[in-house]
């Protein structure tokens, strides 16, 4: 497989500013140097705890904001530093399944119109051609084509969250970034949506980036999984070498956190507890940005922030304790 998305060195800062006169006080680096390939047909799951830059990296990757600086490729098409006017042709490629599909519906728009407005917005069909394609994307995502003009309040959270999958594909996108697109459910409907996406996936041929902060989710969808710790990339690998050896030391709390599913290991794992909280990530601190937490902290943490690199085949990490296994 090769890599369809492609991200390297991306930074989104915003200016924080305050006063009277709104002066630019300092900036937030809500997502600072973050490096990642998505291949074609793969989920990469991408996790870390709120606040850590996730969701702002997967909007930044489609170019939802413009960014401070990087690269982004996508299907081998550079739109990094694009303006935002030259990107019309590309978002067809590229779409988003948000957290809420409340907040990311219109309410005065029946489903009809929802789903087929970007089908207006990108396309020549006619009309008629336009509403068969809807009446598809609606079987395609399990939900009543006679619903059709009906509005988003008189359905379920669940089926609220099909009609953003649907209208996410519309345009027969390559690529769907999904922001945590269970989360906002009922936990007994969690599961279907999931089921779903994967089902689409497949159908499809999809390639997606999966935001969320739930790792015994992301361990089952993903394929190789990326962790954020206030706005880096700590460490990316295949789901199975993540979930049974992490390396990185923030990886390693984070996993300790979650529920064992073997009973035979209940208790057995031990439970990292980190000191501290965050630092805000309008003041990182100095080197490593997890050195004012991290139980396995050196000097030299202090001092010189760890490059991210390939350690071993397969799986990066940005920490001093892999120095000496370098090639
Ligand atoms: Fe911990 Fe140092 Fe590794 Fe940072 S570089 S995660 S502080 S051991
Ligand atoms: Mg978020």
């Amino acid at each position: 497989t090769k890599p369809l998305v492609r991200v390297r060195d991306l930074k989104m800062h915003f200016p924080i500013y305050a006063g009277l006169f709104r002066r630019r006080v300092g900036e937030v680096k809500a997502v600072d140097g973050v490096s990642f390939d998505v291949m074609e047909g793969e989920t990469l799951g991408l996790v870390g705890e709120s606040g850590c830059g996730k969701s702002t990296c997967g909007r930044a990757v489609l170019r939802l904001y413009d960014i401070t600086s990087g690269e982004i490729s996508i299907d081998g098409r550079e739109i990094g530093p694009t303006p935002q006017a030259k990107l019309r042709e590309m978002r067809p490629t590229m779409q988003m399944v948000f957290q809420d599909p409340q907040a990311s519906l219109n309410p005065r728009m029946t489903v009809e119109a929802i789903i087929k407005e970007p089908l207006d917005e990108h396309t020549k069909l006619s009309e008629a051609e336009k509403r068969a394609k809807v009446a598809e994307l609606m079987d395609a995502v399990g939900l009543n084509r006679k619903f059709a003009k009906r509005y988003p309040h008189a359905f379920s959270g669940g089926q609220r969250q099909r009609i953003g999958i649907a209208r996410a594909l519309a345009l027969n996108p390559k690529f769907i970034v999904c922001d945590e697109p269970i989360a906002a459910l009922d936990v007994s409907i969690q599961a279907q949506v999931v089921n779903l996406l994967e089902d689409l996936q497949e159908q499809f041929g999809l390639t997606y980036l999966f935001i969320s902060h739930d790792l015994s989710m992301v361990r089952h969808i993903a394929t190789r999984v990326a962790v954020m710790y206030l706005g880096k990339v700590v460490e990316l690998a295949p789901r199975e070498a993540l979930y049974a050896d992490p390396l990185h030391p923030y990886t390693r709390a984070l996993l300790s956190a979650v529920p064992e599913p073997d009973p035979s290991l209940e208790g057995k794992v031990e439970r990292i507890i980190l000191q501290g909280d965050v630092p805000s990530p309008s003041n990182p601190p100095e080197g490593c940005n997890f050195c004012t937490r991290c139980p396995s902290v050196m000097d030299i943490c202090k001092q010189i922030e760890p490059e991210y690199r390939e350690v071993r085949p397969g799986r990066f990490t940005a920490c001093h304790l892999y120095n000496d296994t370098a090639d």
